[in-house]
């Protein structure tokens, strides 16, 4: 590989604990290179206890941007001068833009969510969709499909601390945009799924549940709910194709797992770095194969 680091090369990083594991540093660098633009991407560690100080040298080493991952998703929304109207809904920053030394944080996992439907090619705007699960990627998903113009967002989660945080969150989303955003306990009220489902075009599974080392679990009982006209998208890349997924499939159903939503995102903070589109092409593979 080769490398040009020239003195304006710039840098923009991954800041999370842990950090190595990520896809993102092979992500960027490889798509600086294909647009010609002089920068390089590397990942840090990063403790909750230095997250000031590496902010702050976001600012004082002139660094293009950051992402940010687990823990640092919300912590870093003190260190920032402005936030993006979904950052701000979703009250999480994956991506922060240095302005100038101003940080300006955005949210790209709804985004990349958003994106990937159309590889699919599955239109949920001015539609009613069914989200399981509560955490950070059920609300980047409702968060970004609610200001894109989706009609109807059920969200199923035990009802927890998850959950809770969560209708304070449909209450926010409710305010400030168009959508509709109806909660639901899954395990009382398991039998409203197939009630909600039917005037859905969309399943999301947003829970860990179908992750190896647990890929004989699936988040629904069975797939007796799934109709003929819904499509099923798992955020789960571990494995390629979860227990749901290949149930879904089986019945003839479009389905698609979340590495399109990892990709995406990442287009969509290399647009807001470089202003410049991510050869998305050039990428995928390499997502594909991590
Ligand atoms: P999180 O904030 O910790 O939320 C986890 C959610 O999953 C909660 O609603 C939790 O509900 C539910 N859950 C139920 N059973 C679970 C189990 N056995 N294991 C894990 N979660 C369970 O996590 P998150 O950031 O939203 O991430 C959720 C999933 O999305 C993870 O698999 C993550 O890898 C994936 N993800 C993918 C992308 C992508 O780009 N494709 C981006 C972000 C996240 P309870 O209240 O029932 O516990």
């Amino acid at each position: 590989m080769e490398l040009n680091i020239t003195g304006q090369t710039r840098l923009a990083a991954l800041y999370a604990q842990p950090a190595r594991h990520s896809i993102s540093p092979a992500m960027h660098t490889k798509a600086f290179e294909a647009t010609g633009t002089d920068a390089v991407y590397l990942s840090f560690d990063v403790a909750p206890e230095d997250l000031a100080a590496s902010m702050t040298a976001v600012r004082t080493l002139g660094m293009m941007g950051v992402n940010l991952s687990m823990p640092h998703k919300m912590a870093v929304i003190p260190f920032l001068d402005e936030l993006s109207p979904a950052a701000q809904l979703i009250g999480a920053v994956n991506t922060v833009v240095n302005e100038d030394g101003r940080l300006v944080g955005h949210n790209t996992d709804g985004v990349g969510f958003m994106r990937s439907l159309q590889d699919i090619d599955v239109d949920i705007i001015g539609k009613e969709i069914c989200i399981i699960g509560a955490g950070g990627a059920a609300t980047a998903i409702a968060s970004q499909a609610a200001i894109d113009g989706v009609k109807r967002i059920y969200v199923f989660n035990r009802q927890d601390e998850f959950m809770e945080k969560f209708q304070q969150k449909a209450a926010e989303i409710a305010a400030t945009t168009a959508a509709d955003v109806v909660t639901v306990d899954l395990e009382a009220d398991y039998h409203q799924l197939a009630e909600c489902l039917k005037k859905c075009v969309l399943l999301v599974n947003a829970t860990g549940v179908g992750m190896k080392p647990h890929d004989d679990l699936m988040p629904i009982k069975n797939g007796e709910v799934l109709h003929e006209d819904l499509a099923v998208y798992d955020v789960i890349y571990n494995p390629r194709e979860t227990k749901l997924l290949r149930t879904a499939r089986e019945k003839g159903l479009k389905t698609a797992n979340g590495l399109g939503m990892l990709l995406y995102q990442g287009a969509e903070a290399f647009r807001l770095w470089t202003g410049k589109e991510m050869p998305v092409e050039i990428i995928k593979p390499l997502v594909d194969n991590s």
